[in-house]
Order: C-alpha cells, then sequence, then structure tokens
C-alpha cells in the first residue's frame, strides 16, 4: 500500500509527509473518521513512508529498498499491528493476542486493501463472539518496544479499531503512549473515538478523515483497475455517499448481478403468469449451482425485493441500481407492497436457512416459488 493507492484523503497525506520530512511525527496519532475512508490504508502507507530508506525528498516510498521489499508482504520487522482478535486460548493461560492471528490478518489486508470490522469478523469466523483487544495484548506491545529497532529506524504500532481494547489494556498503554522509547509512532484508528478512553484520546493528535468527495470516487472508478464507464462510475460514487469500501462493495455486487438479474426475473415472470412447468425446470437450474452461489443468490433476492418496495416511495436517492435493474422495476416494482413485502422477505429468509441446513435445494426453490406466487396476488 503506497499513498497513490488510497483513494482521496490528498490533505491528511500531505499533511504527514510535511510532518515526516520535518521529523517531527508525533509519537501517537490518532485517525478517526468513518469506515471506508481509508484510515488503515494510509497508516500502511505511512508507515512504508516512514520505514523507507530510500525515499529521500520525495513524497512517496521507493517500493524498492529492502524496507519497502519487506512492507509488501506487510512482514517488516519494525512494524506491529494490533486487532480485535476472538479471545480462544483460554487453555494456554493468557488471553489471544493479534500476533496469534497475524498470518491471517496479512493475507486479508492484503487482498482487501478496504475492508470494515464486519469484514474482518467474518474472516476470523467470529460469529457471535465479540472481538476485542485483550489485556495481554499491552504487555506484548511493551515487550516489542523495549527492545531496538531492527533496522534502526522508526518502531511503529498500528492499533486498528481502538476503541476494541478491553479497559485494562488501554490503561496498561498509557504511559508508554505518554513516553514511549525513542522512535517510535502509535498510529491508533478508528470509526468511533468517542468509545475510546479520554485519558487515551488526549494523548494523541487527532487526525480527522473526511468522507471522500464523491466527484474523487467517480474519477477513481474510471481508472484502472476498475473502468468503469461514467454512467455506472456516477451511480456507485453516489451511492457510497464517500466510502470507498461502500463504492468496492457495490462494485462486487454489480458483477455477479447481471446473472443474478436473469434468473430473478424469470422467477418473478413464472410465478406471475403461474407456469409451474417452467417454473420446475427453473427449481432445477437454480438446484445446479452450488451452495455458495445459491447462497448468493438469494440474498440478491432479498436486495431486489428490498430496491424495488422503496422504489415505489419515489425517493432514487434511497435507491442503488443498475441501468438493467431499474427497467425491470419500472414494471415490476408496483408488485411489492406493504401486504406481501415482510411475507417476501420470510419466504426468502426460509429460503436462505434451509439452504444452511442442507434441505434439498430443488425442492427449496419449487416451494420458494409456489409461496411467491400466492404473495404476489396481495
Ligand atoms: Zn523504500
Amino acid at each position: 500500500m503506497f499513498f497513490r493507492d488510497i483513494v482521496g484523503q490528498q490533505e491528511v497525506i500531505g499533511q504527514l509527509i510535511k510532518e515526516a520530512q520535518a521529523g517531527t511525527v508525533p509519537h501517537a496519532l490518532l485517525f478517526c473518521g468513518p469506515e471506508g475512508t481509508g484510515k488503515l490504508q494510509t497508516a500502511i502507507a505511512f508507515s512504508r513512508y516512514l520505514l523507507c530508506r530510500d525515499k529521500g525528498t520525495g513524497t512517496e516510498s521507493c517500493g524498492t529498498c529492502p524496507s519497502c521489499v519487506k512492507m509488501d508482504k506487510l512482514v517488516h520487522p519494525d512494524l506491529h499491528f494490533v486487532f480485535p482478535v476472538i479471545n480462544k486460548s483460554k487453555t494456554a493461560g493468557r488471553s489471544t493476542i493479534s500476533d496469534d492471528e497475524i498470518g491471517i490478518w496479512r493475507e486479508f489486508v492484503l487482498e482487501n486493501r478496504y475492508f470494515g470490522f464486519e469484514d474482518w469478523m467474518n474472516a476470523i469466523d467470529a460469529e457471535n463472539k465479540q472481538a476485542r483487544i485483550f489485556v495481554t495484548e499491552s504487555e506484548s506491545i511493551t515487550s516489542k518496544l523495549s527492545l531496538k529497532s531492527v533496522e534502526g529506524g522508526y518502531k511503529i504500532v498500528i492499533i486498528w479499531h481502538a476503541e476494541k481494547m478491553k479497559a485494562e489494556c488501554a490503561n496498561s498503554l498509557l504511559k508508554l503512549l505518554e513516553e514511549p522509547p525513542a522512535g517510535t509512532v502509535f498510529i491508533l484508528v478508528s470509526d468511533t473515538p468517542e468509545q475510546m478512553l479520554e485519558t487515551i484520546v488526549s494523548r494523541t493528535q487527532r487526525i480527522e478523515f473526511k468522507r471522500i468527495p464523491i466527484a474523487e470516487i467517480e474519477v477513481s472508478l474510471t481508472g484502472p483497475g476498475y473502468g468503469l464507464d461514467s454512467g455506472n462510475a456516477r451511480k456507485i460514487a453516489h451511492f457510497s455517499g464517500g466510502s470507498w469500501l461502500k463504492a468496492v462493495k457495490a462494485l462486487r455486487i454489480n458483477a455477479e448481478s447481471e446473472e443474478f438479474l436473469d434468473y430473478f426475473m424469470q422467477l418473478m415472470r413464472f410465478t406471475y403468469a403461474r407456469k409451474l412447468k417452467e417454473l420446475k425446470s427453473w427449481s432445477e437450474n437454480m438446484a445446479a449451482g452450488g451452495r455458495e452461489w445459491q447462497k448468493r443468490f438469494l440474498e440478491y433476492c432479498q436486495r431486489m425485493i428490498r430496491e424495488n418496495f422503496i422504489c415505489n416511495f419515489h425517493e432514487p436517492e434511497l435507491n442503488y441500481m443498475t441501468e438493467r435493474e431499474e427497467q425491470f422495476s419500472v414494471r415490476f416494482a408496483p408488485y411489492v407492497n406493504e401486504k406481501n413485502i415482510i411475507g417476501l422477505t420470510n419466504v426468502i429468509s426460509d429460503a436462505q436457512r434451509d439452504i444452511e441446513q442442507n434441505v434439498n435445494s430443488k425442492m427449496i426453490f419449487f416451494d420458494l416459488s409456489l409461496k411467491i406466487i400466492m404473495l404476489m396476488k396481495q
């Protein structure tokens, strides 16, 4: 991750570079602002910049020095990550710490770049358990910082979702935050700094990440790696509300939704016309797909039902649909109304649950279509 990979945030990046060049980097920074605005990504790019040995007076890391090469894999020995984890090592006599999950973390960060707390929870299979930064973490940080930096430069600790620190952990870090060993930089990252201890916040220099201007998101979406046409880019940028994460997620939805829309339109047309024979072969088609694919299709159906219901309120800024989806909705939306919206959502939820429980999927989809026939009459 380089500064150039970050969408927007030029002002913040400019300020960080200036402080690095002047040698006035604060020993504790707090990056805060809404999810999806690039806080963690900027923290990583800034770490790369601070650790780069060959940047000279430039405003970007060199990308080729030994330090940059280590940063490509997030394995630089002077960069430490702290992030919420699920406590699962009670038997080991201590709570789980970030180092226990560092392999998954590195892979996840490198693969996704922009992601949210929920995405990380899914990555570590948190299910309903609470992810926190436990007290043992502060001991681990203290012992890491008590050693000299391996490469002779800065030692950096990035604490992602710092508000998830248990109070015992936060309290035992206070002294370290106030008077860290020379050359140490803490970068605390949080979407909700108001949930952090005031004693922690007051020891940091706060840097606000604002929502990314819609126009900048639009430009990035038409650029290399995405290459959207300007119509779609504008739509997604608008929908993103200034979060690059939300824009990227909308893109992922787009890719598969072409195929899903075809199946969704068939389902709705056949149920409307009560074509049972066609619905039977439609169910067979659906059953031929993999279980994960079936789950994503049902998630898509939920989204389409919701979007079409919202369509009836004629508030386009609440809607996000592709052009093809919109064309279909012009006629379809009136059939999703307050009489059947809950029923439709429920029968799809039932199908989602049954898929999870490995019920015969041909039956699930045929059964779903029969229930929709009844509901569409309402
Ligand atoms: Zn370098």
